[in-house]
């Protein structure tokens, strides 16, 4: 099972590496100033350059390279995405008033470059095209865009900016003249392009020498539907409790079309992976109605969990269908005969919405496993814990040696907040906790 704890040193030599690629243009400015530049103009073109520089490392980030991956998992690397996203914008907006407030004759008409120069223009499309990348992606659901059709906005937009971006600053005669930041540009460039092509063509194109076949859909409790897969021509790839796929159905492997899911079965068996979906939007409700003998490409195992204590046992406190990565961590165990103790904190509405019911009793059988249910509109009759998974109840039913052991929370964004803050107050150490987010990506 899976921390990002155990990787310090690569994760600061790619952090030092990602400083380095997004500063490395001034040290080129710096070394080889552009001829008869005075220093606002040259403040404004090296922010100009730091925002090309952003814009490449933004195609590398959510590339999923198992290198960046392994690191950091994909929710930080995405979280880095986001937020640098917005920094873009802000260089950018540097970039375009430096320049008019120098010389508002020669620039103000860039700002609206119908008639302008092609420089002009083709900064106006990269401009745009950042603007709505981040309208979009900040207001998609107020928006009511569906997430495939951000999706395929994004990209496009994205391959607009990097076109338009390069084109600008190919043409801009300051910096264009210097051979070293010509090579810079279109080489940091060239790169972000071939992170998107290995993103959309090169990750789907090695998902189908793995393909798993759709053996079984399953009801569960709980508005869910188990998928049961099984790897074909091939031993499965192997992955760990607490990691998650991207599923591409019906034999799509380039789909544009995927979602991800954690691994809900045992990691023991990795050639018969199951994800189990709770029933919510368009793709999720339709799960049941797929047919068994389909293929189903994975782009996985992604997500870095490793339990930061490997010979502790685990509490593992989940809400709703947040139970997925919990059950493969205690199918695991069970199938490994671990004789690690684990204690289960498991959030629902009803009892008759326990996603596993019957199983998690099955487990108890067969490894160290407590279960605390706790309902939050019991049944009448109910006499166990009621109520939502808070400070209270954590304080109540946590195990003596709790900070000795491993925590994975996984729920809604609501309880997993509720739940870190109140484990925080409660002095387990925030290093030993992992928060599993379905809102990750
Ligand atoms: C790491 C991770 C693990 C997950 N594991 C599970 C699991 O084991 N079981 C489970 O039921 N759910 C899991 N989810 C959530 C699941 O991916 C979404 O519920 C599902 O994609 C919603 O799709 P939809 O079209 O049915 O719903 P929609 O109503 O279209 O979407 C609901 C919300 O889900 C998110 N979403 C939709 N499509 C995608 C997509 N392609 N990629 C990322 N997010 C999307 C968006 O935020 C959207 O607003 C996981 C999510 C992540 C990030």
């Amino acid at each position: 099972m899976g921390s990002d704890l155990h990787r310090p040193l690569e994760r600061w030599l790619w952090l030092a590496a990602y400083v380095v690629l997004l500063l490395c243009p001034l040290a080129l400015l710096l070394a080889v100033p552009p001829r008869g530049a005075d220093r606002l103009t040259l403040f404004g073109i090296a922010i100009g350059f730091v925002t090309l520089s952003t814009i490449v490392l933004q195609f590398l980030t959510p590339s999923r390279a198992p290198q960046f991956t392994s690191s950091f998992g994909i929710g930080p690397l995405l979280r880095l995405h986001r937020l640098m996203g917005y920094g873009v914008l802000v260089l950018l907006a540097i970039h375009i008033v430096v320049f008019v407030v120098h010389d508002p004759d020669q620039f103000i008409p860039w700002l609206l470059p119908i008639h302008g120069p092609l420089k002009a223009q083709a900064g106006w499309v990269a401009a745009v095209a950042l603007i709505v990348i981040a309208a979009s992606s900040t207001w998609r659901r107020r928006l009511r865009l569906s997430y495939e059709h951000w999706r395929l906005v994004h990209i496009l937009l994205g391959i607009a900016l990097v076109v338009g971006g390069t084109t600008h600053a190919l043409l801009v005669s300051w910096y264009s003249a210097i051979d070293a930041l010509r090579g810079y540009i279109v080489v940091g460039m060239a790169v972000g392009l071939v992170a998107l092509l290995y993103l959309r063509i090169g990750r789907p194109f090695s998902a189908l020498g793995q393909p798993y076949v759709l053996i079984g859909v399953q009801p569960e409790r709980g508005d869910a539907v188990t998928l049961r897969l099984e790897a074909h021509g091939h031993a499965g790839v192997p992955f760990l409790p607490g990691q998650f796929a991207w599923l591409r159905l019906n034999g799509r492997a380039f789909a544009l079309t995927e979602h991800p899911f954690s691994y809900a079965s045992s990691s023991s068996d990795p050639a018969r992976p199951s994800f189990t979906v709770k029933q919510l939007g368009d793709f999720t409700s339709r799960a049941h109605q797929l047919q068994p003998g389909s293929m189903v490409f994975l782009d996985g195992p992604h997500g870095a969990y490793e339990p930061v204590l490997p010979d502790s046992g685990f509490v593992l406190v989940v809400g709703g269908i947040g139970i997925t990565p919990a059950m493969s961590i205690m199918r695991t165990c069970a199938d490994l005969q671990d004789p690690r103790p684990v204690q289960l904190i498991y959030g629902a509405r009803t009892w008759e919405d326990i996603t596993f019911r019957e199983e998690i009793e099955s487990l108890r059988e067969r490894m160290s496993l407590e279960v605390v249910y706790v309902l939050s509109n019991p049944e009448p009759g109910w006499t166990g814990r009621t109520g939502f998974v808070n400070g209270d109840l954590l304080a109540q039913v946590l195990p003596a040696d709790a900070v000795h052991r491993n925590f994975v929370v996984c729920g809604p964004p609501v309880m997993i907040d509720g739940v870190l803050k109140s484990l925080h107050e409660l002095q387990i150490p925030p290093a030993l906790v992992y928060a599993d987010r379905f809102d990750s990506v």
